[in-house]
């Protein structure tokens, strides 16, 4: 299966203090994949520096065989990578549209913007009905669905999610595990962050355990759901 991304012995340091060390990741073309990890395991880091957010110390990332590590957040966005932040991070007092539409900010384009919004709109008929309210007035899972709409208005390629159902209720947490299976159903790659390791294996094709910045086990979802180190981390001993 080809690569579309391809990460090589990635080390990631806040000053003297290193968050990842030396992690080897891949990813192929219509996959899910997810990294598992507990608070502080450096999960989130490693989305940074594959968007050009944070430096890397050392290491390789490549996008489609393009090494893309030094490239500016926008030059990546523009080449198909895209993200969901932690927290969604939405602009609450501004409404739905105008959260789609300066999230789209990486189209230059103003048409093909209003163009993206417009197929959102049609693909999510609630954000059509919510366009005019204020972001911050949605619930958590819709708001997840802004944050998720507005990751895809530049058609990335490639979408990296950083624990979209952190905070939600249970069945918004299902909601947004159909959400995430669905955009990758599309067509886009998917590299998945989340702690709810459950629900996170039964939607990923592989995954990866994360531990003080370093893989320390990885297989196919369905052999990490049986592994005795995940249990034991994230599931209380049973699935
Ligand atoms: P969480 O689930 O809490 O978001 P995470 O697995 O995403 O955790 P990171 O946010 O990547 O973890 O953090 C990895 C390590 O780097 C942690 O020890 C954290 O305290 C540290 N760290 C993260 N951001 C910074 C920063 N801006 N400056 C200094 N240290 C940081």
């Amino acid at each position: 299966m080809t690569a579309v991304l391809s990460i090589r012995d990635l080390q990631v340091s806040y000053g003297a203090v290193p968050a990842v060390r030396g992690v080897d990741l891949e990813l192929h073309k219509g996959e899910l994949r997810v990294i598992l990890g507990a608070n502080g395991a450096g999960k989130t880091t490693i989305l940074k520096a594959l968007l050009g957010l944070q430096k890397a110390t050392s290491g390789s990332v490549q996008f489609d065989g393009r090494p893309i590590l030094g490239m500016t957040p926008q030059q990546i966005n523009k080449l198909g990578i895209s993200w969901v932040p932690e927290g969604r991070q939405l602009w609450s007092n501004l409404s739905v549209y105008d959260n789609l539409l300066l999230g789209g900010f990486g189209v230059a384009d103003k048409a093909v913007r209003r163009r993206e919004i417009e197929r959102m709109l049609e693909r999510f008929p609630l954000l059509r009905q919510r366009s005019r309210q204020l972001a911050g007035s949605l619930s958590g899972g819709e708001q997840s669905l802004v944050a998720v709409a507005r990751a895809l208005i530049s058609q990335p390629r490639v979408l990296l999610m950083d624990e979209p159902s952190l905070g939600l209720a249970p069945l918004m947490v299902k909601q947004i595990f159909d959400l995430v299976q669905e955009v990758n159903a599309a067509g886009v790659s998917i590299l998945l962050v989340e702690q709810n390791a459950r629900q996170a294996l039964q939607v990923a094709d592989w995954g990866y355990l994360l531990e003080n910045g370093a893989i320390v086990t990885q297989g196919s979802a369905a052999d990490l759901s049986q592994s005795s180190t995940v249990q034991d981390v994230f599931l209380g001993g049973s699935i």
